[in-house]
């Protein structure tokens, strides 16, 4: 039987003390605050961004300097506030200087991520920026190529629709890619009222079964559509 909602809230604090003491890569040592992410432990949307900025590891809350403002913006935009999405990073802890993720901090802190989508148990998840989109979508593809796009895929041994956006940043820097991250905000009701589709082969099973030399097992046919 599946974990009743009060049961998955009281792993996901568990799983947030566990974070505000983790120490699995260096980082710890230069942040101020772990920065878990934030919002409805139930909720059917949840944004991946990259990394806590120096106004989110001095509070240790996810977007609140100013790509927050205007993720805040384009929630209002198409009926939401912060209290119905959960919002959530690659890295838990703060890169000294905004510098890109290395490797082996993506590696120490993604099984936070996939935790964090098995026990909030969202059926839409934008990842904002490219190192969430390639994370998550699990393909080099960069955002520009992706972006506005929805993807079947399986996180934290879920099926959602993952759809990749153009980060808030990137919009605060370019008027066109605002436009762009406003019309992509705009297709986010109707994919939260689409039925999901069967769960998909996750990569390993698929991986596995051309191993094994028996057939590869495929998506059902409506699911192909959102591969392109
Ligand atoms: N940018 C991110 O990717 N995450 C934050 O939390 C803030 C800015």
């Amino acid at each position: 039987m599946s974990a009743s909602a009060e049961e998955r809230r009281e792993q996901l604090v568990a799983l947030y003390k566990e974070v505000q003491g983790c120490t699995k890569c260096p980082l710890y040592e230069t942040r101020t605050k772990a920065v878990f992410g934030s919002g409805n432990a139930d909720a059917d949307l949840m944004f991946v961004g990259e990394a806590p900025g120096a106004e989110e590891d001095r509070q240790g809350l996810p977007f609140v300097g100013r790509a927050g403002q205007l993720l805040n913006q384009m929630l209002g935009e198409i009926g939401l506030v912060r209290d119905d999405v959960f919002i959530a990073n690659v890295l838990k802890s703060r890169p000294p200087g905004n510098r890109d993720p290395l490797p082996l901090e993506i590696q120490a802190c993604e099984p936070y991520l996939w935790q964090q989508v098995r026990l909030i148990e969202p059926r839409v998840v934008c990842t904002l920026g490219n190192f969430a989109t390639k994370l998550l979508t699990g393909s080099p593809t960069g955002i520009t190529r992706v972006r506005g796009t929805p993807q079947v895929r399986q996180l934290g041994g879920r099926t959602v629709y993952l759809l990749p956006l153009f980060h808030p940043a990137a919009a605060l820097r370019t008027p066109s890619v605002k436009q762009t991250l406003q019309e992509d905000f705009a297709t986010i009701p109707a994919l939260l009222e689409r039925p999901l589709p069967d769960p998909v082969p996750s990569a390993e099973e698929l991986a596995e079964a051309e191993e094994e030399g028996g057939s590869t097992p495929l998506p059902p046919s409506d699911q192909l559509g959102f591969f392109g």
